[in-house]
């Protein structure tokens, strides 16, 4: 079997430390994977630490890994591009300095894998702002299908899962049809309505009206601030967890009966302008994914869809004006 090959960017970084040794020990399958592992300049020698403990696991799947600072060269014929390095926000940054700071570096990602990737590349960016990041990469990589590229809202999806199995003491594997809407920011909605509990509506089994809106969206959408101030640093873990779970059901397949919630190009569905990177329950299949259709959207979950799809409209506005895309 031919490796897998899957470009890591930020791979020095605290998702980095997770994901690839997760990707190493078969978090997408049985099929060998060769790492491209992009750096910025200054962290390659942290990376060669990294390199280390990866040859050290002597991982059997683990076919090769090539570390450097140069997108042609590490993405040249890479199947999988998983964008997770990203400028943090300094104390006196804006968020406009923010995207100017990654758009710059989505904007070469972009243009490399437009010129170098495999044809069949499939791009999820994990490095925030993810949504906006994804946007600017596709942006810039005109021959690359757009529906090829994705942000991450799994880590959401999950934490709403988890959530709603701890309420009504379901396995997680009980839970289907939970969904994610809009930005990964505190907009997001993370809808329940057409959630179940084995063959049950969840709401239903919850049985408390209040608990939605009261505790469950907040807790989803505030679930990363409240990591860091237990544990004094971001939820690396989990957000690697989440990028293995993404990438290993948009290459595989969703669930007989479910869905996973993936930011994606909008195709207008659901009120979402077209174009638009933004979260929306998907099916999968193969490399493929498509957006659930015809959902039912009450009023409550119509203003928290256009609420976050507004965000997204000024974050595109914004990288427009400052000449991104
Ligand atoms: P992390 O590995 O912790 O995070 C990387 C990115 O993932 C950040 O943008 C972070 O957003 C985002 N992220 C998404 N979901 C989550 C989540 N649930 N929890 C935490 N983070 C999340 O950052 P580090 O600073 O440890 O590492 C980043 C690495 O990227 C560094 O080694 C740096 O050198 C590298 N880098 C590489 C670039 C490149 O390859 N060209 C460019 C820029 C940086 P948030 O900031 O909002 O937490």
């Amino acid at each position: 079997m031919t490796p897998l090959r899957i470009a890591v960017t930020g791979a020095a970084g605290q998702i980095g430390y997770s994901l690839l040794f997760r990707l190493a020990a078969g978090g997408l399958g049985d099929r060998p994977i060769e790492l491209r592992l992009l750096e910025i300049t200054p962290a390659l020698k942290a990376l060669e630490g990294v390199v280390m403990e990866l040859q050290d696991g002597a991982f059997p799947l683990l076919a090769g890994v090539e570390t450097g600072d140069d997108p042609r060269a590490l993405f040249d014929g890479v199947d999988l591009a998983l964008l997770v390095g990203a400028r943090p926000r300094g104390a006196d940054m804006t968020r406009g300095d923010l995207l100017e700071a990654n758009g710059a570096i989505f904007r070469a990602q972009g243009e490399a894998l437009g010129a170098v990737a495999a044809d069949d590349v499939r791009v999820l960016a994990t490095g925030n702002p993810a949504n906006t990041n994804a946007y600017i990469a596709a942006a810039h990589a005109p021959d690359i299908p757009r529906d090829r590229f994705a942000a991450l809202t799994r880590l959401d999806h999950n934490r709403a899962v988890a959530q709603l199995a701890a309420k009504t003491g379901a396995a997680v594997s009980d839970i289907s049809r939970v969904a994610i809407w809009g930005n990964h920011s505190a907009t997001q909605y993370p809808d329940l309505t057409h959630a179940l509990v084995g063959d049950r509506p969840a709401l239903e089994v919850v049985g408390d009206a209040a608990w939605v809106e009261r505790d469950f969206i907040p807790t989803v959408a505030n679930r990363g601030t409240a990591v860091i101030e237990a544990r004094g640093s971001s939820s690396a873990a989990s957000a690697a967890s989440a990028t293995v779970d993404a990438a290993r059901d948009w290459l595989g397949r969703t669930a007989e009966g479910d869905w996973t919630s993936m930011a994606v190009v909008s195709d207008g569905s659901y009120g979402v302008p077209e174009g638009l990177v933004s979260s929306f329950p998907v099916t999968t299949r193969d490399g493929d994914w498509a957006i659930v259709p015809g959902l039912e959207i009450d009023d409550f979950s119509r203003a928290r869809i256009d609420a976050s799809a507004a965000e997204l409209a000024a974050e595109a506005e914004q990288v427009r004006a400052l000449g991104l895309v």
